[in-house]
């Protein structure tokens, strides 16, 4: 209810506003002709980058999903220590290989193999089934190996997720990271599932019709059936949980900072996906720790394609009874070949205008969005950052090098900001991400570069004010030191 108020004193007031942002970007904007030109000296040479981003500070990374930015040797250790059984046949776990759908094959207690050539064996077949190592495109399309990684550890990732932050901030911290915002899925377990099912008819129908009246009496009869159910204690619940392992395992301290974005599955019913974000908006609602409502899942997948219209309406809808959470989507993560090219036209559009999201995702179709001039022109003027992944979105969409729209968000003057999305499955960092820019795009000057970097702790959604202002002058500081030590 604060963050409200401060907010709508701010959009009241909105000159002040812009032009202290434009006094921070000002202050914040540094520019160096003579790193510039030293910079490109070692641009075309990777291990000189990889030196060079590696001991650079690099602020924060805004997008990537905790399951995702663990790594298989974590999954393969957690595996042992929690007595699962593989099925040696299929590499499938389980607890309990007596309950396990798929009986045929050899089931061995991970826990009970002693000789360490057997379990590296099996911890290189399982990191080849749970990540990109060793890919082979003879295996089957990158984008299937990728998605299908996740359902290969669910089992052993659901564990401990004190365990897993600790190794996010370890690499961070290694790699000269400050921020974090990781991404966790919520999922709205009903008391009575039919009942909320029974809207799924109702809404699509609604959507056939692009009925907007008849679609917002649904959400509203929808909402307060969920408001009466057990969803506020699931999400108190969930909160405790993440507060409770966050303070635990020490995950602030005065050299890192962690914030979490609650995010929904778009491959699911209407009814449930909007059960979902329902959830993540109350729950992102009642804690300091968890800021934002992202939604996430194989955006070419024919249900996140065919209620992609309903999903932005109910993020529209959220968004007027929560002001103040400031949402992140994962939007136009799609490129010709994929889908029907008229499909490439309006994921970003509505993402911005109707799900008004504050930053977006990907963002690869907006050379093919049917208004993307003036879609660029307002994530510049309204200052939506852009997320890029160069890694992802060159394994799972296979979009790189100058196909990729980098060069158009830049010539447009939108925010940019770099991020690793998947840095376990896709076997990546943070410091490759700055590298592959570096090289693709040289473009992109020293000096760019490092407004990257400021973006990434200007564009989080830290609530706080005064600890996004230390970490932006903690940032301004360690570069001094860096550039004093590297030009
Ligand atoms: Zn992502």
């Amino acid at each position: 209810m604060k963050e409200f108020k401060l907010k709508f004193k701010l959009n009241k007031t909105f000159p002040v506003k812009k032009l202290l942002f434009l006094f921070l970007l000002g202050f914040y904007t540094v520019s160096s002709q003579s790193f510039d030109i030293k910079f490109d000296s070692i641009r075309n040479n990777t291990a000189l980058l990889r030196s060079f981003f590696s001991a650079m500070p690099k602020g924060g990374d805004l997008h990537h999903h905790f399951d995702g930015s663990l790594y298989a040797e974590t999954f393969f250790e957690n595996a042992i220590q929690n007595k699962l059984w593989l099925n040696t046949q299929t590499y499938i776990l389980s607890k309990n290989p007596e309950k396990a759908k798929n009986k045929p094959g050899v089931w061995v207690q991970l826990s009970n193999i002693k000789s360490q050539d057997s379990l590296l064996f099996l911890q290189q077949k399982l990191s080849e089934k749970w990540s990109s190592k060793d890919f082979n495109i003879l295996k089957g399309p990158s984008d299937d190996h990728f998605f299908s990684t996740f359902s290969g550890f669910e089992i052993v990732n659901n564990e401990d997720i004190g365990k897993g932050l600790l190794e996010l901030k370890n690499r961070a911290q290694i790699e000269n990271v400050q921020y974090i915002e990781t991404i966790l899925l919520q999922h709205y377990q009903s008391e009575k599932t039919e009942s909320l099912e029974g809207f799924n008819l109702k809404l699509w129908n609604a959507q056939e019709n692009k009925d907007e009246k008849l679609l917002t009496e649904i959400l509203d009869e929808v909402y307060d059936n969920l408001l009466k159910s057990n969803l506020e204690k699931q999400a108190k619940e969930y909160n405790k949980k993440i507060e409770k392992t966050h303070l635990a395992n020490r995950i602030d301290d005065d050299s890192f900072t962690l914030r979490y974005q609650n995010a929904v599955l778009r491959l699911k019913s209407p009814a449930q996906v909007f059960a979902d974000l329902v959830l993540c908006f109350v729950s992102s609602s009642n804690s300091q720790l968890i800021n934002g409502v992202n939604i996430v899942g194989q955006e070419d997948h024919r249900v996140a394609m065919s209620d992609y219209w309903l999903h932005m309406r109910m993020y529209r809808y959220l968004n007027s009874k929560f002001p103040n959470i400031q949402n992140s989507l994962h939007a136009g993560e799609l490129t010709l070949g994929m889908v029907k090219p008229e499909e490439l036209s309006w994921h970003i559009e509505e993402a911005i205008d109707v799900a008004g999201a504050k930053r977006i995702g990907h963002g690869i179709d907006i050379p093919f969005e049917k208004n993307g001039k003036a879609i660029l022109e307002k994530m510049h003027n309204e200052n939506i950052a852009i997320e890029i992944n160069l890694t992802s979105n060159e394994f799972i969409l296979k979009v790189k090098n100058d196909e990729h729209p980098i060069s158009l968000y830049k010539k447009h003057s939108v925010p940019i900001v770099i991020s690793t999305d998947d840095a376990g499955v896709l076997r990546t960092n943070l410091t490759e991400q700055y590298v592959l820019m570096a090289k693709r795009y040289p473009q992109f000057s020293y000096s760019d570069i490092k407004q990257i970097v400021f973006n990434s702790i200007q564009y989080s959604f830290i609530e706080d004010s005064t600890l996004k202002s230390r970490l932006m002058l903690e940032l301004k500081n360690d570069f001094e030191s860096f550039e004093k030590d590297h030009f």
